[in-house]
C-alpha cells in the first residue's frame, strides 16, 4: 500500500485536531475503565461489548488520522492534460496552475484540490476527491462511537451503579459522576454534530454536489443521474461495499462510463 502523507501547517488546525483527539482519548480511556471493564469483571456484560467498543474506537481514530494526513487531491506541478479533456480544464488565478473544473483553491492549504468539498479545521486538512471517503468514514465511526458511549453513560448512570459492590469512597463516586457527565456532554455534541454533517455529506454525494458548490449555488446542472451505489462506489473507489467501511486501504479512482458526464 503506497501512502502519501500530507501535513497542513496551520496552528489553528492543529488546535482543533488536538481537541478532537482529546475527546477521543478521554472516552477511550474513561469508558472502559469506569464502565466496561469493572462490569465485565463482575460478569454483568459479555466480553464482546468490550471488544466492540475498542474496535469502534480503533476504526474512529484510524479514519481521523488517515483523513487528516491523506493527500486530498493536490494537483501535479506540471499536469499532462489529455487533448480530449482540454476544454474541461481551467487556470487557477491564485497559484497560476491548470486544474480540472470543480477543483478549488484552498487558501488555508495554499494550493488547488481536485473536486474539493471543503476545508475542515477539525481534521486540519482539505476534504477533496482523494480523501472524501475517509472523511465519510470518520463521520460514520464518530456517530457509532459517540452513540455507544452515550448508551453506556446512560446505563452506568441508571442501571449499573447500584450493581457495583459498594466499597467505593464517597469522593470516588462523585468524581466518577462528574467524569460521566463530561462524557455525556461530549457524546451529545459529537453525535448531534456528526449526524447532521453525515446527512449533508451523503445528500451532497447522491446529488453529485460538493459543499462549496452548494454554498455558491453553482451546482445547477452538475449532477448526473446515477444510483446511490454508483455514487458511493465512485467516492470510495470500489464497488465492494464491505471495503467502504475499512480505513486501512488505499483508494484507486473508478473510471466509470458515466464519469464523463459528471466531471465537468
Ligand atoms: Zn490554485
Ligand atoms: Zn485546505
Amino acid at each position: 500500500m503506497k501512502l502519501r502523507l500530507h501535513f497542513v501547517v496551520d496552528p489553528m488546525g492543529w488546535f482543533c485536531l488536538s481537541m478532537v483527539l482529546f475527546v477521543w482519548l478521554y472516552n477511550t480511556l474513561f469508558i472502559p475503565k469506569l464502565v466496561l471493564l469493572p462490569h465485565y469483571a463482575e460478569g454483568h456484560i459479555p466480553g464482546a461489548l468490550v471488544v466492540c467498543y475498542y474496535l469502534a474506537s480503533l476504526l474512529c481514530v484510524s479514519a481521523l488520522i488517515r483523513a487528516s494526513t491523506a493527500d486530498p487531491g493536490r494537483l501535479a506541478q506540471d499536469p499532462k492534460i489529455p487533448l480530449a479533456e482540454r476544454e474541461h480544464w481551467e487556470l487557477c488565478n491564485k497559484c497560476n496552475m491548470m486544474r480540472p473544473k470543480r477543483s478549488h483553491h484552498c487558501s488555508r492549504c495554499g494550493h488547488c484540490v481536485r473536486r474539493m468539498d471543503h476545508h475542515c479545521p477539525w481534521i486540519n486538512n482539505c476534504v477533496g476527491e482523494d480523501n472524501h471517503w475517509l472523511f465519510l468514514q470518520l463521520c460514520f465511526y464518530t456517530q457509532v462511537l459517540s452513540l455507544y458511549t452515550l448508551v453506556l453513560d446512560f446505563c452506568q448512570y441508571y442501571y449499573f451503579q447500584p450493581l457495583v459492590s459498594v466499597d467505593q469512597e464517597l469522593f470516588a463516586v462523585h468524581h466518577e459522576l462528574a467524569l460521566l457527565r463530561v462524557s455525556c456532554f461530549m457524546g451529545l455534541i459529537m453525535f448531534g454534530g456528526m449526524s447532521s454533517l453525515f446527512y449533508s455529506q451523503i445528500t451532497g454525494i447522491l446529488a453529485d454536489t460538493t459543499t462549496i458548490e452548494k454554498m455558491s449555488h453553482s451546482s445547477d446542472g452538475i449532477g448526473a443521474r446515477r444510483s446511490w451505489q454508483q455514487s458511493l462506489a465512485e467516492v470510495f473507489g470500489t464497488r465492494w461495499k464491505v471495503l467502504w467501511f475499512l480505513p486501512f486501504r488505499s483508494r484507486r479512482p473508478l473510471h466509470l462510463d458515466y464519469a464523463s458526464n459528471s466531471h465537468v
